[in-house]
């Protein structure tokens, strides 16, 4: 069976990297987060790549915060790691010491460094203390691959991401903001947190995530159904869906706004924010001898006013 097709696949699915690591070692933080300096790019930005070299750590390579340590001959590392090199420099391997690097920090505290997005289309230019923390909320931060179910790594644009689930996940694309599904399984006894499809709507200029699994709660096996938008919180909030689910003269309604898929596939789904059917329940709605599911759901999508 083709792995697009609206009917189940059994894949199995593994855990998912929530979100990416933050930088939490950051001290004196100015809130520029929300106003960038948004000059021009200052001489100073092409003079800084030889400091940011300074500023790399030599053990993990990344950029340095306070406090900045070094040892007696001057190499320096970050506070991260000089807890694991055993009180040795792993530069010249002398005993480190506990000598703090106040020149570098203040050198770090007077560049001003683009956004690392900026080839997403982010213009800002910020402090180096405040430039993590501007990035891990930068609108034009590129989006994780919304497939969930396996380890993708996959991260880009929206046109990206949509071009990438269509060519490389062969998950099914509709236009329209109504939908009708069948979801059909064989064998409902087979409940495992494995269960799960996704089909991509594009409606309003915009693109929306449909999934549908089951999973295992407790003791019970569940089925979900929710909606995840192709796009950040703030436009996400703009948008509204309905989904029913019924069969046998018995009828399950869910209205709900759509998530956005920086939140990801996971904690959506474990916060319950969807349409939640029971086995039971299901297999009500399935008719027959209670062997077979077979679940219709319809939805809807509307643009709020
Ligand atoms: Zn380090
Ligand atoms: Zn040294
Ligand atoms: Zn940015
Ligand atoms: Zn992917």
């Amino acid at each position: 069976m083709a792995s697009g097709s609206p009917y189940f696949d059994d894949l199995r699915s593994k855990p998912e990297v929530i979100d990416p690591p933050q930088n939490e070692d950051m001290m004196d933080i100015r809130e520029t987060v929300d106003h960038p300096i948004q000059n021009e790019l200052k001489p100073n930005v092409a003079v800084s790549s030889s400091v940011r070299e300074l500023l790399e750590c030599p053990v993990c390579l990344n950029a340095m915060y306070p406090p900045i340590h070094q040892c007696s001959n001057g190499h320096t590392l970050c506070s991260g790691c000089k807890p694991r090199v055993h009180n040795r420099c792993p530069t010249c391997r002398h005993e480190l010491g506990n000598i703090r690097c106040l020149a570098l920090e203040k050198v770090a505290a007077s560049l001003e460094l683009p956004c690392k997005y900026h080839t997403y289309g982010c213009i800002g230019i910020y402090p180096y203390y405040s430039k993590v923390k501007h990035e891990s909320q930068c609108v034009y931060r590129p989006y994780s691959c919304p497939y969930a179910g396996s380890e993708c790594s996959v991260v880009g644009d929206i046109p990206y991401l949509v071009a990438h689930l269509k060519d490389d996940h062969k998950v099914d694309m509709h236009s329209g903001s109504t939908f009708n599904h069948r979801y059909v399984k064989s064998n409902p006894q087979e409940v495992e947190n494995a269960t799960w499809m996704l089909t991509v709507f594009s409606c309003f200029g915009q693109y929306f995530c449909l999934h549908f699994e089951a999973f295992q709660l407790g003791m019970a096996p569940v089925y979900i159904a929710f909606l995840r938008f192709m796009g950040d919180d703030n436009d996400a909030k703009n948008y509204s869906y309905s989904l029913e689910v019924g069969g046998n003269g018995r009828k399950m309604v869910w209205q709900g706004v759509p998530r956005s898929i920086r939140d990801s596939h996971r904690k959506v789904r474990d916060s319950f924010d969807g349409l939640i059917i029971q086995r039971n329940m299901a297999l009500f709605f399935s008719g027959g001898d209670r062997k077979e599911l077979k679940l219709r759901v319809t939805g809807r999508i509307w643009k709020e006013q």
